[in-house]
């Protein structure tokens, strides 16, 4: 079984005000990209999950990542070319179709030329033929094509941006590929002063984790090998997880871009939250990426030695918080008296291995035959009558299903979610997301 990449990456770049974040929330409310519905993050979106014709991706606004402490101005295209472009597989140029050209300068139109990736460029906010052909024609003789009128308000012309990056996603190789070392990729993220910090010298200093020795193992040098019951375990390092010194602002450990890529490379994500304060949006959101990006989760619960009450008041208080994780181990531990630390290492494994695990084909027959008899899925308004034919599973590192319908859009996103609930309850995914994708019979 393949083993699947890590999600595509498509970053949005351009101006302020250029329009990314309204084309973000478009794409990301259209509802054939089904994507997955995140508590809290409609408003202020730094990314969403897009499914067009089959193909999965992550749409990132590259500003939406930056510090917020910047002024808004400074967040130059150039800063988010950097920024982005380590990472993503395509770049979309947004540029304001109503405001003059000029706002894009010599020095970011030759980094943009540079930079060998597919880069489209997006035509916002204007209706004149004129002046969209102006501007095709001015970036294609800067080397910047294929190029898209699009509305992000109304949606007009979003559908052949969206059919044009998938086509090209499919001929790309993606940036990162699922690791294939025999270590287990982890990071620890969560607010600053949760505890990230004490909870990885806590691991280190287990007693039965050996440190490995072999730093060229590694992929970076701020990662940190260590072998626990002959596992051997990278931990990436999310921005100063081992020096304090090394802390940047509140806003780039925690949402920033150094978690993002921390957990793109991890299999599995600890997200760290304390006992003795409230959870916050900013907890559940970073909980909604980990899963929207595909990843092992799971949730502790740090500082235990400084709560008093009932720890089952406590469970229940955190897995009302997460109801996205349901399916994730929640630990409850004290990084500072070493308590639970060892309980964390014993999930990390099963976690990985159930990422890897694969059913057989009858058990998925049979699977989905009661199913359909007991939850077949209920017809929509303006449908066709949904069909479903065959569930097979295509790849692992997310378990990845593919549902055989007859029109992927006579599938209520009900039944698709109930189905993966139960695919995760009954086939046993626990500690994971799954992922389904629809095939038409077309
Ligand atoms: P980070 O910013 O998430 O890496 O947090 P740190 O590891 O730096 O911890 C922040 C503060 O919380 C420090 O003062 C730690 O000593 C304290 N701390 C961390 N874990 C625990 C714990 O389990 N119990 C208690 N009482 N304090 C803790």
């Amino acid at each position: 079984m393949e083993n699947l990449k890590t999600l595509s990456m498509v970053a949005l770049i351009g101006e302020p005000n250029s329009g990314k974040s309204t084309l973000l929330n478009k794409i990301a409310g259209l509802p054939l990209a089904v994507t997955s519905d995140l508590a809290g993050t409609t408003r202020d979106r730094q990314y969403a999950k897009v499914s067009w014709n089959n193909q999965e991706f992550l749409l990132i606004d590259t500003a939406g990542f930056m510090p917020d402490t910047e002024n808004e101005l400074e967040i130059n295209i150039q800063k988010q070319i950097d920024k982005a472009f380590e990472e993503a597989n395509i770049l979309i140029l947004v540029v304001d179709g109503k405001a003059p050209k000029a706002s894009l300068n010599l020095a970011t139109i030759k980094k943009i030329r540079k930079i060998k990736k597919p880069i489209f460029l997006v035509i916002n906010k204007t209706d004149s033929v004129k002046k969209i052909q102006e501007f095709k024609n001015q970036f294609q003789s800067l080397g910047i094509k294929p190029s898209f009128a699009v509305s992000a308000l109304t949606g007009n012309g979003i559908g052949d941006l969206l059919d044009a990056v998938t086509e090209t996603l499919k001929t790309l190789q993606p940036g990162y590929t699922h690791n294939t070392s025999d270590s287990i990729n982890i990071s620890i993220v969560g607010k600053p002063n949760v505890g990230k910090s004490s909870l990885f010298n806590a691991l280190l200093k287990e007693e039965r984790v050996v440190v490995s020795a072999t730093p060229g193992t590694t992929r970076t040098a701020i990662d940190s090998e260590l072998v626990w019951e002959d596992q051997s375990y990278t931990f990436i390092d999310t921005a100063g997880l081992k020096k304090k010194a090394y802390r940047q602002t509140q806003s780039d450990t925690y949402s920033g871009y150094q978690t993002f890529k921390a957990i793109r490379r991890s299999d599995v994500v600890v997200l760290v939250v304390e006992a003795t304060s409230e959870i916050t949006t900013q907890d559940k959101k970073l909980a909604a990426l980990i899963l929207s990006m595909e990843k092992g989760l799971v949730i502790v619960v740090n500082k235990l030695d400084l709560y008093q009450g009932s720890l089952k008041a406590l469970r229940d208080y955190v897995s009302v918080h997460f109801p996205q994780a349901w399916m994730c181990p929640l630990i409850f531990i004290s990084a500072n008296k070493n308590i639970g630390t060892e309980e964390l290492l014993g999930v990390l494994k099963p976690i990985y291995n159930t990422r890897g695990k694969v059913i057989a084909p009858e058990t998925l027959n049979q699977f989905l035959k009661n199913i359909l008899q007991n939850a077949p899925p209920k017809r929509l308004k303006d449908q066709k009558t949904p069909k479903v034919f065959s569930l097979s599973q295509i790849a692992s590192h997310p378990p990845t299903f593919e549902l055989k319908v007859n029109h992927p859009a006579a599938i209520a996103p009900h039944f698709k979610k109930a189905l993966e609930n139960a695919i995760i309850r009954e086939l046993d995914f626990y500690g994971t997301p799954i992922v389904i994708k629809l095939k038409g019979k077309e």
